[in-house]
């Protein structure tokens, strides 16, 4: 009991800080609570530290390139580069002193777009007016691809992949404008290219870019010629490419797996989420409707959550299995 309340002490209040500092506690910036549409602060700290030892500055890790200056912070406009010679690195709680009212609550945000399902496991709450219903993936969840990805982004290569055209009927995209960089998957079942890059790093030796780049090429022409009515298929696709959408489908199915009450029906799932005395239900989901009753709001929101995370999954995965069965691997694995 006391080591699972103090372990949801820390991932209830603590911030995600930087690659290298990964999350801390920041003592006043928890008491504030979160707002994803008025929020009037937000916590920020320079994210693009070196990912081996924490270094705002230029150190040994750092690959050179022809500017002069390292590539990790060649993003950086002159005044910020000074500002960063003389400044330490500090996280700081900036607040929009325009926008708040006297005797206004001070909301803070704890992330854009977080969706809901992030908010319910991370925070405990979900907000009353949120639609947010995109569904994140930690490195960890996508396997050994990981770091490879990570360096790629620390020297700035994978800014192409938020910069592609976003196209509902694709299987993978840029992430949400709101979360760049982002392990996601939309609203629309789309899979940002990121999750597919870490999952196609794990299955290669090749590290550059411009497999990354071939093989979301690859995906792409393969899913649309999938979709041609005249079809005949199979398609052959190489190793990589064909590992990485195995994969992919791997991780849909395992984080199906874990959801909440994944042994329940989805018509179950709805029918204890929208409990109005209605009869038909299997006795499982009559036996557990009968805890929730008309004075549990954040339970029954919790259901919505937990309903609209599965069918988005479900859906997607469908997508890749339609996939998979019109793909054959055209080198030997
Ligand atoms: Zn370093």
């Amino acid at each position: 009991m006391s080591y699972l309340y103090a372990y949801s002490l820390v991932c209830t209040r603590a911030f995600l800080i930087d690659l290298y500092h990964t999350v801390a506690m920041c003592p006043f910036a928890d008491l504030l609570n979160h707002s994803s549409s008025s929020a009037h602060t937000s916590l920020s700290a320079d994210d693009f530290v070196c990912h081996k030892c924490g270094s705002l500055r230029e150190c040994e890790h750092d690959i050179p390139s022809t500017s002069g200056i390292v590539r990790r912070l060649e993003h950086l406009s002159e005044k910020e580069l000074k500002r960063l010679s003389t400044e330490p690195d500090t996280v700081d709680l900036r607040i929009d002193k325009r926008r708040i009212r006297k005797g206004e609550e001070v909301l803070n945000s704890y992330g854009d777009n977080m969706g809901d399902g992030r908010l319910l496991t991370e925070w405990g709450f979900v907000e009353e007016d949120s639609t947010g219903g995109v569904i994140s993936f930690s490195v960890d969840e996508l396997g050994t691809g990981a770091q490879k990805w990570m360096e790629m982004v620390q020297a700035g290569e994978m800014g192409w992949a938020d910069q592609m055209v976003h196209d509902d009927e694709q299987l993978i995209g840029p992430s949400p404008e709101e979360r760049p960089l982002g392990l996601t998957l939309d609203t629309e079942g789309v899979m940002s290219v990121h999750i597919f890059a870490v999952l196609l790093l794990g299955q290669t030796t090749q590290n550059d870019n411009d497999t990354v780049k071939r093989s979301v090429e690859e995906l792409r022409n393969a899913w649309s010629a999938s979709e041609e009515e005249d079809f005949e298929g199979p398609l052959e696709m190489t190793r990589t490419t064909f590992a990485a959408v195995g994969e992919a489908y791997k991780l849909l199915e395992t984080r199906l797996a874990s959801l909440n009450r994944s042994d329940l029906r989805m018509d179950d799932l709805y029918e204890m989420r929208d409990v109005s005395g209605r009869t038909g239900r299997s006795e499982q989901a009559q036996a557990d409707a009968q805890s929730l009753s008309d004075d549990q709001p954040l339970q029954r929101m919790a259901l919505s959550v937990l309903v609209n995370e599965r069918r988005l999954l479900e859906t997607t995965k469908e997508k890749w299995s339609d996939l998979l069965a019109c793909i054959v691997c055209s080198e030997d694995i």
